[in-house]
């Protein structure tokens, strides 16, 4: 037997160890732009995602779309809040309850973070188009396994939405359908956070799915 493959781990496991390893990349990033401005990598995740959702979002929902505890969320907005990042306000159906939201100080400064590129931004984008399309494909597959096993929450791709019609046209370049907008969807323009996601009943996602993985 070769010994090089008689030492070798299996593949899952090295994939799992590269994308820790970019994970620690994307992290390391975030630090150094967040950290210029004073935040952790954490506040400036909160900014991220209140800025996707376009609308004023309750502590405990930040804290499960970023899996982490609604103890170190609270801490976070305490010092977002401080710098007059985010707003908080009451929540619109109920008066007890705060929701959060973007100041305009905090809109400038993600305005500032997105013209520039990340480094994985930088280094995705001298992979050859068609092999781009490929891991985007298969990151999609991953991150839907992790919210069917309820590792992560629901995200607004459309693989998950009502409104996704999977390789119904025959071109190859756009073989998919959005029934929201009536336009039709390649590979390279599925949603990932999508701000119009509708999520399918169990049923439909399924069948979608399976129409999804079947190309
Ligand atoms: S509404 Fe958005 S998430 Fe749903 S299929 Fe259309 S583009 Fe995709």
């Amino acid at each position: 037997m070769n010994p090089l493959e008689e030492s070798d781990l299996p593949l899952e496991r090295k994939l799992a160890d590269a994308l820790a390893r970019i994970s620690v990349a994307m992290r390391a990033g975030n630090w150094d732009w967040f950290g210029k401005e004073g935040l952790s990598p954490t506040q400036g995740q909160i900014l991220l995602l209140l800025k996707s959702r376009q609308a004023p979002m309750r502590l405990s929902e930040v804290a499960s779309e970023l899996a982490v505890t609604p103890a170190t969320v609270s801490d976070s907005v305490a010092t977002l809040a401080e710098k007059e990042l985010i707003q908080k306000e009451k929540a619109f159906d109920d008066g007890r309850a705060l929701a959060l939201k973007l100041a305009s100080k905090g809109k400038k400064l993600l305005s500032l973070y997105e013209k520039e590129q990340t480094v994985i931004q930088l280094v995705v984008s001298r992979l050859p188009k068609p092999d781009q399309i490929a891991l985007y494909r298969s990151l999609l597959r991953i991150i839907r396994e992790l919210q069917v096993t309820g590792k992560i929450p629901i995200a607004r791709m459309c693989v998950t939405c009502r409104y996704f019609r999977p390789n119904v046209h025959k071109n190859s370049e756009q073989p998919h359908h959005c029934a929201l907008v009536n336009a039709p969807l390649g590979d390279r323009t599925l949603r990932n956070d999508c701000p119009e996601h509708d999520a399918a009943d169990e049923h439909l996602a399924e069948q979608n799915w399976r129409a999804f993985i079947s190309s």
